[in-house]
């Protein structure tokens, strides 16, 4: 047995976080949990504080660290709280840590993800959006520091263990000549076109194979999700767009392939659970129990496989065009569908209307450069100020008190 482990967990309390503490459960002694966070679910954090004895816990805002640090107070713990932006880079950066999760969803998780990299620390990345909006700015980073960058994302663990082990970011050398990005092609695949304008965030959050938080699970029935995850695969493998193909898989068993020169493809298969490419990341490169159910072949009967359809899936399409225009298109992307998909879980815009607002900003927007991180949060701000603009002109959206209310709040 290795040495200890010693973690941040950044959005513990999010599916990918919750996910990560089950694996951990399981291998009493090999983990040691220094810091948990999450942005305001105060009751599950503290849960697990009085579970995992983490020196540190951090919320957001100034009334859940009150109220956290009550309920903390009363249960005799010794965790500190922290709150704000600053302690979640703080405890990205700990000395005594020597493993980040970076799973907080969207750009809300740069900065963190950044000062683990920026500290040398062994990022486990889930926080794809970070990749997304600040490629360059990450990958340069941890290059400078020694960090590890270790994928999460479950297609992009996939291609990590398909690669050769020696692989370091020159598929010319490893004699690789394209990677292929399954996707299950989410709840709406064979959905009449039509219909995609009536669905409700409900049925969108309903994913087929994958239990995820909900803005992954709408960007998931998009496929903005397949988008954003050609993009995590340039910068993590440094492989052209035109090398990156998208194939539906409806069965999600096969979690993602690389193809050789020599007409080898090899892929990573397992059942549909997080807990697989966190376990393989956690204590990498010891494999480790996750939990998870065996894949049963015979049971799995056939896989299927198919092209994407762009006119359903638009986003795909936006994305790979933001790719290819570069510099602060990606961020701008990003900034547009997380303001698009808050506004559809809010029940304030039709799921159809997702890639309309996507593809307005991007063309509204005088893209420029993405360079540091502060022309990204630039970028980022004005994009989605755009995309408010542009939704609040659309309103008012036909819905019914019920969802106006829930929007409210
Ligand atoms: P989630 O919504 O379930 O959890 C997000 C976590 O981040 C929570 O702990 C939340 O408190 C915290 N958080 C949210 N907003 C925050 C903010 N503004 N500041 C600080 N903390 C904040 O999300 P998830 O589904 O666990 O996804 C997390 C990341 O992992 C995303 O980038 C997603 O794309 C990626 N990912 C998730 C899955 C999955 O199975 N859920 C699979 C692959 C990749
Ligand atoms: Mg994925």
């Amino acid at each position: 047995m290795g040495n200890m482990r010693r973690l941040t967990i950044l959005g513990s309390t999010g599916s990918v976080g919750v996910n990560t503490l089950d694996v951990i459960a399981l291998h009493p002694g090999r983990f040691e949990i220094v810091a948990l966070t999450a942005r305001s679910q105060t009751q599950l954090l503290f849960e697990q504080c009085l579970k995992f004895q983490p020196r540190f816990a951090v919320v957001l805002e100034p009334s859940s660290a009150e109220d956290l640090r009550r309920r903390v107070r009363q249960a005799g713990l010794s965790c500190e709280v922290l709150c704000g932006l600053e302690a979640l880079e703080e405890v990205a950066a700990l000395p005594e840590v020597d493993t980040v999760m970076a799973a907080i969803v969207g750009i809300a998780g740069l900065r963190s993800t950044l000062s683990a990299a920026r500290a040398g620390k062994r990022v486990l990345l889930a926080n794809k959006e970070s990749l997304v909006t600040a490629g360059p700015l990450l990958m340069d980073a941890a290059r400078s520091s020694g960090a590890q960058l270790l994928p999460i994302d479950s297609e992009h663990n996939a291609i990590f263990q398909a690669l050769p082990a020696s692989y370091s970011g020159h598929p010319d050398v490893a004699g690789v000549r394209r990677i292929l990005l399954t996707a299950s092609g989410g709840p709406f695949r064979l959905l009449p076109l039509h219909q995609l304008e009536k669905v409700t965030p409900e049925q969108a959050c309903a994913h087929p194979n994958w239990v995820m938080g909900r803005k992954i699970s709408v960007d998931s029935a998009t496929m903005m999700n397949k988008g954003l995850e050609v993009i995590e695969a340039h910068w993590l493998f440094n492989v052209a767009p035109e090398q990156i193909e998208v194939v539906i898989h409806p069965e999600s068993v096969i979690h993602s392939l690389v193809e050789y020169i020599d007409g080898s493809v090899i892929a990573q298969l397992g059942n549909p659970d997080m807990r697989t490419p966190i376990a393989h990341a956690l204590d990498f490169p010891q494999r480790i129990a996750a939990g998870v159910q065996f894949l049963d072949l015979a049971r799995v009967g056939a896989l299927h496989f198919e092209k994407p359809d762009l006119q359903r899936f638009p986003c795909l399409h936006l994305a790979y065009e933001a790719l290819a225009a570069g510099g602060a298109a990606p961020t701008v992307l990003n900034a547009a569908n997380e303001v698009a998909v808050a506004h559809f879980l809010s029940g304030l815009l039709s799921f159809s209307r997702i890639p309309e607002v996507i593809e307005g900003v991007l063309a509204d927007t005088d893209l420029g450069h993405a360079r540091d991180l502060e022309e990204i949060l630039a970028a980022d701000a004005a994009a989605r100020a755009r995309a408010e603009r542009k939704l609040a002109r659309a309103r008012p959206f036909p819905v019914s008190g019920a969802r106006r209310r829930a929007a409210r709040s």
